[in-house]
């Protein structure tokens, strides 16, 4: 019995497929029980087309149609049932195969901000150097937060001073030492491995995670709608927002203390 692939391999671009009358004409509209019966705007006639004509009643005819209605199947899961985490797990496979695993997918943490969060992981987020690298015309490419350097993800996320400044504010609130990070990437592991706890660990890596997200909206609301704000405003917009996520009954500061 023919699988489903077997369909598959008929090629779009046949000369047989294009002399039917309707091109989009369904397998199911053109299959009988000799198998492919085409309405022709013109008989099949020179030797490819008889070939190609052959070769699709033969795939037809051997294909074992179902009489229910077609559904998808997800072919990467054993029970054929799409699932979200399977995906983004062969995602990662595909996109990151030499990355090891830096985002932790919490389920309190809004999937958009996870999903940034795995861009900044793999240097994919639009920063206007990352633009003009794609040919996107940017009036510049200096980061809008100090107008010191080139905004890369590392200087807007890491090395800014507006981002220093951030982070100060966020580890005095954890009660830490104030951190340097060489990379977006030593940053994430710093937060993964923190804390030996499951929940402490769970809180800290959201507030590392929050921090990142409203230093971008910091730059965001600056780009696009001129709107400026000091390290601390966006330092207090991260405990209101990690605050709301891990719904602790009490400021995160404590118990990360
Ligand atoms: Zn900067």
């Amino acid at each position: 019995m023919a699988e489903l692939e077997d369909l598959n391999t008929i090629p779009a671009n046949m000369f047989v497929v294009n002399l039917d009358k309707k091109k989009s004409a369904s397998i199911l509209e053109r299959r009988n029980e000799e198998g492919f019966l085409a309405k022709w705007k013109k008989t099949p006639s020179s030797p490819v087309e008889l070939n190609e004509l052959s070769q699709l009643q033969t795939i037809i005819s051997n294909f074992g149609f179902s009489s229910t209605l077609d559904s998808w199947k997800f072919s990467l899961a054993h029970d054929r049932i799409f699932r979200v985490d399977i995906l983004r797990y062969q995602a990662d496979l595909a996109l990151a195969v030499s990355s090891p695993k830096r985002i932790e997918w919490i389920h309190t943490v809004p999937l958009k901000i996870l999903v940034f969060l795995w861009r900044v992981s793999m240097d994919r987020i639009p920063t206007t150097d990352a633009l003009s690298h794609r040919g996107i015309n940017v009036n510049s490419i200096m980061c809008p937060l100090c107008q010191l350097d080139v905004e890369k993800t590392y200087h807007l996320l890491v090395n800014c001073s507006y981002s220093e400044k951030t982070f100060r504010w966020i580890f005095e609130w954890c009660s830490m030492e104030p951190q340097k990070f060489a990379s977006v990437a030593e940053l994430l592991d710093f937060a993964a491995k923190w804390g030996n706890r499951a929940k402490k660990k769970k809180i800290f890596l959201s507030v590392i995670y929050g921090t990142i997200w409203c230093i971008w909206r910091a730059r965001n609301d600056l780009v696009f709608n001129n709107t400026p704000s000091k390290p601390a405003k966006t330092a207090d917009n991260v405990n209101s927002l990690v605050f709301g996520w891990v719904n602790i009954g009490t400021k995160w500061e404590m118990e990360i203390g």
